[in-house]
């Protein structure tokens, strides 16, 4: 530790300042706590999991009826964010499901809402697509309309976390790597590479870098890289004309879209596949292969007759699946005063509102009401 810069104690640290770490350090600073962000690089960037400006958010949730609470919680969380910065941050356009009946998506959408009683309209392939002639789907597919679906400014959100955790105080810096964290009497101690930071808590929100940052849980994360690309379109895809979101399980693959908001066009992306990468940095590619055009062109050729196959815009990210594809939500087994949310299998930023609220709460208290068991640690260790 020689040469190292030492700081003054704070309550909290969070380690990662991204799509769940923004939220957690509003949620912190706004339960009056003195919070510390420490993240890697600016805010937001594009190297993780949260950028690509939108992301979609629907409540009948065919992954598992058991996230709904979650959502409900979620959803009026968003609602206050919206409220608190003025910002239109949510769009809430409705999304569409086009699949077969037997497909497990459309059965999971099915199951969610009836347990849970939230409104899907049902209708033929044909009425959907004189609704929505953006989108053809084939004649054989049954279409579920979710009203309450939508998407997010994702980028959006993270600043304006960020922001509302300065005005309450929090302290956020940027192009910090945590190189080490270890317990240090009652706390932690959190090493950059130029300074020691020391704090009663820490929020471990490091997302693909939680495999290295956590090694020691043994979580056999997957790191898939997933992309996105944006394509011309007429304005049967406009976001203005209210346009919804769409998904289209087609069984090997599956591949959703946002209505165009701005002149890049549709943005589509296929939520099967992806190419494993062991580290997070290996992300970064710039221009697209074949192997990821070719299903897309194919796919706007059959189901977007009014998008362009010719790509003007491109991003990579990165899916950090856990083995069962639920998020990963805890303390640390050995340290009770680290906590850590990680493992969101491509599907969490639609959570990162209650996310942060659930970080907060185990930071502060002993539990927090909204985490239950098949987020938690023990269903992978016993
Ligand atoms: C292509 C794609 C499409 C998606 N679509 C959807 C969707 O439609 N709906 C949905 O709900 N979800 C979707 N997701 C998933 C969702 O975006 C992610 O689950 C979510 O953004 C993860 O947030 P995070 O905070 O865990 O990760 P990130 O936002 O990546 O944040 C982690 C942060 O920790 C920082 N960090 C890591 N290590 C360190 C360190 N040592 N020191 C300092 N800082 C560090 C990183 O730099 C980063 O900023 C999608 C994901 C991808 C990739």
């Amino acid at each position: 530790m020689k040469g190292m810069q030492k700081t003054k104690k704070t309550d909290v640290i969070v380690l990662g300042v991204g799509g769940m770490g923004s939220s957690a350090c509003y949620h912190l600073a706004k339960k009056g706590l003195n919070v510390l962000g420490l993240e890697q690089f600016s805010i937001p960037h594009d190297k993780g999991s949260s950028h690509g400006e939108t992301r979609m958010i629907r409540k009948a949730y065919f992954e598992h009826p058991n996230y709904v609470p979650l959502l409900r919680r979620a959803y009026q969380l968003w609602d206050e964010l919206e409220e608190e910065t003025g910002q239109k941050l949510f769009n809430r356009c409705g999304m569409i499901l086009y699949a077969d009946e037997s497909s497990e998506v459309y059965k999971g959408t099915l199951r969610s809402s009836e347990e849970h009683q939230l409104p899907l309209e049902k209708m033929s392939a044909a009425e959907a697509m004189k609704k929505w002639p953006a989108y053809k789907p084939f004649e054989h597919h049954s279409v579920l309309f979710e009203p309450a679906a939508g998407f997010l400014y994702s980028e959006k959100i993270i600043s304006a976390y960020v922001s509302l955790a300065r005005e309450n105080g929090a302290v956020i810096r940027e192009n910090q790597e945590v190189v080490d964290f270890f317990p240090a009497g009652e706390g932690v101690a959190v090493q950059t590479k130029a300074e020691i930071f020391y704090a009663d808590k820490l929020v471990i929100t490091a997302g693909a870098w939680t495999i290295s940052v956590l090694k020691e849980l043994n979580i056999p994360f997957q790191l898939l890289r997933k992309n996105l690309s944006w394509h011309t379109a007429g304005k049967e895809h406009s976001a203005e004309n209210g346009t919804p979101a769409a998904f289209f399980d087609l069984g090997e693959n599956m591949f959703y879209m946002f209505p165009s908001v701005n002149v890049k066009g549709v943005k589509i992306g296929k939520h099967s596949g992806g190419e494993p990468i062991n580290r997070p940095e290996e992300k970064q590619i710039k221009t697209p292969d074949r192997s990821f055009l070719q299903p897309i062109e194919s796919f706007i050729d059959t189901h977007l007759p009014h998008a362009s196959k010719k790509y003007n815009d491109f991003v990579s990210c990165i899916y950090t699946n856990t083995p069962d594809q639920n998020f990963l939500i805890d303390r640390h087994p050995k340290h009770t005063h680290i906590v850590f949310a990680s493992g969101f299998s491509g599907h969490g930023f639609k959570f990162a509102s209650v996310i942060g609220e659930i970080l907060a709460d185990l930071t502060t208290e002993e539990e927090s009401e909204l985490l239950t068991d098949f987020l938690r640690l023990r269903r992978f260790n016993g």
